[in-house]
């Protein structure tokens, strides 16, 4: 347990409306550390906290983003070992554990990092009763029910960003087929962020024209899309050793959200109930967005095909759990 080292006491200068939005991030490793400073180049947290086991990297960090702090709104940063730093957070961004390394899966991480969550998350609880957990830290949908198990929040607070970077990755691969901003694509990757992830073809569609009446999309383009989906962490693990801009710029878009209370949709993993049948694990729907959380989990349309993969999904992480 170390001392909180406080670098920045000062209120926000220039305003005179004081509205708190802190958020802490647990982990300053590549994922960490990118999404504080979207964060901080967003300016939404008032506060953002950094806590790491190394206590070093957290303040070194800190030190190499209160120099952007000229340049950026204001933003109080601090940086420390010791969970109670989170105390006062609106949310908590779970990032710390082991990565993959080149030729690993995401749940191979699992014992290692089931173990450092029934020892962090109870501490975390504690200091920030009332934060929302977005669990990023992988295998996320076997470790978001291990973080709201071992926190006993409501599952409306604790979620992982499941595959909402899957569903960004398919829309940028969709959108260089078909030459239209991603944006526009209504397409959506579900289940698990893993290998059992699955495109949900049957309603993919560009303002209602659907995706697979685009002149020149056959079948296997949607094959190819979905394959570069699903294999893009594994490629960029090879190319780089980790992955971190798109989680980070995702999680800030999720940040930003969750503090207008926007009731935006994204693919989160969140706890199902009766979900097609599914019930006791978390996976991958689309799910509206407050300032408290999940609002709702919407029960799209899916096909035949689609719900045994959704239950493929479903018995592959319950037998994780
Ligand atoms: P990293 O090794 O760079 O950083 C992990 C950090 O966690 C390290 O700084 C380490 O000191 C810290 N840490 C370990 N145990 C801790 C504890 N008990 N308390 C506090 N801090 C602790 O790894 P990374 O590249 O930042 O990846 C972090 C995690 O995010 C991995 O599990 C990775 O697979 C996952 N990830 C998830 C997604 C996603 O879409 N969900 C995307 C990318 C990475």
């Amino acid at each position: 347990m170390g001392n909180t080292k406080k670098h920045i006491q000062s209120e926000r200068p220039g305003s005179s409306i004081q509205c708190a939005f802190k958020v802490s991030i647990i982990g300053c490793g590549n994922v960490g550390a990118t999404t504080a400073y979207a964060l901080l180049l967003d300016g939404t947290p008032t506060d953002l906290a950094l806590i790491d086991l190394n206590k070093e990297k957290a303040e070194g960090i800190l030190l190499d983003l209160e120099h952007s702090l000229p340049f950026t709104s204001f933003t109080k940063l601090t940086a420390s070992d010791n969970y109670d730093e989170c105390t006062g957070s609106s949310i908590v961004i779970i990032t710390a554990g082991k990565r993959q390394v080149e030729g690993q899966t995401r749940l191979q991480l699992l014992a290692d990092n089931k173990k450092i969550f029934r020892d962090m998350i109870p501490k975390i609880a504690a200091a920030a009763p009332n934060a929302i957990l977005l669990v990023i830290t992988n295998p996320v949908d076997v470790l978001t029910y291990e973080a709201l198990k071992a926190s006993k929040f409501s599952s409306q607070k604790v979620f992982g960003t499941g595959t909402m970077l899957d569903t960004a990755r398919l829309q940028f691969h969709l959108s260089e087929k078909l030459k239209i901003h991603p944006r526009s694509i209504d397409a959506y990757i579900l289940g698990e962020h893993g290998d059992s992830s699955f495109p949900v073809w049957s309603s993919a569609n560009v303002m209602g024209k659907p995706i697979c009446g685009f002149t020149g999309f056959s079948q296997d383009t949607a094959n190819q899309c979905y394959k570069d989906t699903r294999d893009a962490a594994y490629r960029i693990i090879h190319d780089v050793g980790f992955t971190c801009y798109s989680i980070a710029t995702a999680t800030c878009e999720l940040v930003k959200n969750i503090f207008a209370d926007t009731h935006q949709v994204f693919p989160l993993s969140t706890l199902l109930q009766n979900y097609y049948g599914i019930n006791d694990v978390c996976l991958s729907v689309p799910c509206v967005i407050g300032r408290n959380g999940i609002v709702q989990t919407l029960q799209i349309p899916l096909s035949d095909d689609e719900k045994k993969k959704l239950a493929a999904s479903a018995n592959l992480i319950k037998s994780l759990l």
